[in-house]
């Protein structure tokens, strides 16, 4: 397989302090002084916007009906001033989260942040837990216990469509799990305020090893990744000497040292001391304001291709493998199958997939995932035009879901439709089509 699976991230959008969805809201300006203010103001606009729709709903139940175009234009500027006011609304963070105030960073640029309290025994002392917790054990029929992880803003989308699919990918990945059996974790949360955004996932990862002793693997995947072959199961004794397993090309890596060598929208983790010493490694160039920002000048003179911006987790661990290549004695590169496969390459294939090839591969005949770097879904601002965005993930979407409703006789209408026909007609034996299309048992051959 190519390189073409690496690709970028978000570039000239990806969130930065000045880009509109990231650290410039009006709110996260304000000195603690003025929150009280802030929230006066607020009460007032949510009163004026009450009294607008008022206005708006009278208007429409009394009867004004044979309006003038006057009253037309005047109507028009009232629902503008309705959206205006509900965006302004929209962007103010809460007054009293002191996080939100820029001016306030907590981490000194001479300081070297830390995740937590260092924690130097975890291994000996997981042993021990597992021994004391049998009912709890790390290995489950013969398979190790997976924990996959994914997650979204605290906040709502920039747009509605935005937390559609957000719901479409998180259904997808239980629709996922559920099939082979992994448990699944949803976080809204910024467990640590000075990591946001792409960074979140760090205290994340290591706030669940340490409170799910069982689980033997962390697997991060970002909410814009989906499953699009649900048959495909992870190869797991095939990294049986690493901790860490992520998508990537080593020659990217070590020769080209290319920001796009690894990507870490979808990679594992093992629960244990390693991972642990790892993103405490990791961390550094996390904290938001002007340790990130400066971190973000460092990794732009190293890698290559790197556009200016604050440090991005990705580039970050791409950084710290390099310079501190001892790591990688347990990370494993894996570019076998699609671990993250860049959507551009793919979605518009998945018909000749569908002709030529069938799930359980994987690789670029049936991706196990399709990531929709820089799209920014959630966001307003993404690399790519953002009708090419929804419709793609539409297509991926139903693509991923066609395989699970075959099992109970429907498919998609089309690749972009969310109406389904039947495929098989009813019968009076149903159990011969749970042997046949229930594929939980081909996942089997597929994998060890
Ligand atoms: N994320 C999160 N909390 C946040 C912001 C982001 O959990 O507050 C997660 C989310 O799953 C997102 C991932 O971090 O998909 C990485 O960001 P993104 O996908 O936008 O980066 P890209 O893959 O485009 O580089
Ligand atoms: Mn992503």
């Amino acid at each position: 397989m190519g390189q073409e699976g690496a690709q970028k991230r978000g570039s000239a959008t990806l969130p930065t302090t000045t880009a509109p969805n990231g650290g410039s809201r009006s709110g996260r300006s304000l000195r603690t002084g003025n929150r009280q203010i802030q929230k006066t103001l607020n009460n007032i606009k949510i009163t004026i916007l009450c009294g607008l729709v008022t206005i708006l709903v009278l208007r429409g139940t009394i009867g004004f009906g044979s309006l003038s175009s006057d009253n037309e234009l005047e109507n028009q500027a009232i629902i503008e001033e309705t959206n205006r006011i509900l965006a302004e609304i929209r962007s103010d963070k809460d007054p009293d989260d002191p996080e939100d105030d820029q001016f306030q960073p907590t981490i000194n640029l001479n300081d070297t942040y830390t995740l937590g309290a260092k924690i130097l025994n975890w291994d000996e002392e997981r042993r021990l837990w597992l021994n004391r917790n049998q009912d709890f054990p790390n290995v489950v029929n013969g398979k190790a216990r997976i924990l996959l992880v994914t997650g979204s803003p605290p906040n709502p989308c920039d747009n509605a469509i935005g937390d559609h699919y957000l719901l479409k990918s998180i259904k997808n990945k239980i629709d996922y799990c559920r099939i082979h059996g992994i448990e699944i974790v949803y976080n809204m949360a910024h467990l640590d305020k000075e990591l946001s955004g792409y960074w979140a996932k760090l205290p994340l990862i290591r706030r669940l090893m340490l409170s799910h002793p069982e689980v033997e693997w962390i697997w991060w995947m970002d909410s814009d990744a989906l499953f699009t072959d649900m048959v495909f199961e992870l190869p797991l004794s095939k990294y049986k000497d690493h901790n860490m397993v992520i998508h990537g090309y080593p020659d990217l890596l070590f020769n080209q040292k290319s920001w796009i060598a690894l990507n870490t929208g979808s990679f594992l983790f093992r629960n244990c001391q390693w991972s642990l010493d790892l993103l405490d490694d990791w961390a550094p160039m996390g904290p938001k304001g002007p340790v990130r920002e400066e971190a973000g000048k460092i990794l732009t003179a190293n890698l290559k291709g790197r556009p200016a911006f604050e440090a991005d987790d990705q580039s970050a661990l791409i950084y710290l493998l390099i310079t501190k290549s001892e790591w990688m004695n347990k990370v494993f590169v894996e570019n076998s199958y699609f671990l993250h496969g860049y959507w551009a390459g793919l979605v518009d294939r998945y018909e000749e997939m569908m002709e030529k090839y069938h799930p359980g591969l994987g690789d670029e005949r049936w991706p196990f995932v399709t990531h929709f770097v820089g799209c920014k879904p959630c966001g307003s601002y993404g690399d790519y035009p953002v009708q090419r965005c929804l419709s793609s993930m539409e297509r991926a979407f139903n693509f991923a879901d066609n395989q699970v409703l075959k099992l109970y006789g429907f498919r998609h209408r089309g690749l972009l439709s969310p109406k389904i026909k039947r495929i098989r007609n009813e019968t009076v034996n149903p159990l011969q089509y749970v042997d046949q299309f229930d594929i939980r048992h081909s996942g089997q051959a597929t994998s060890n």
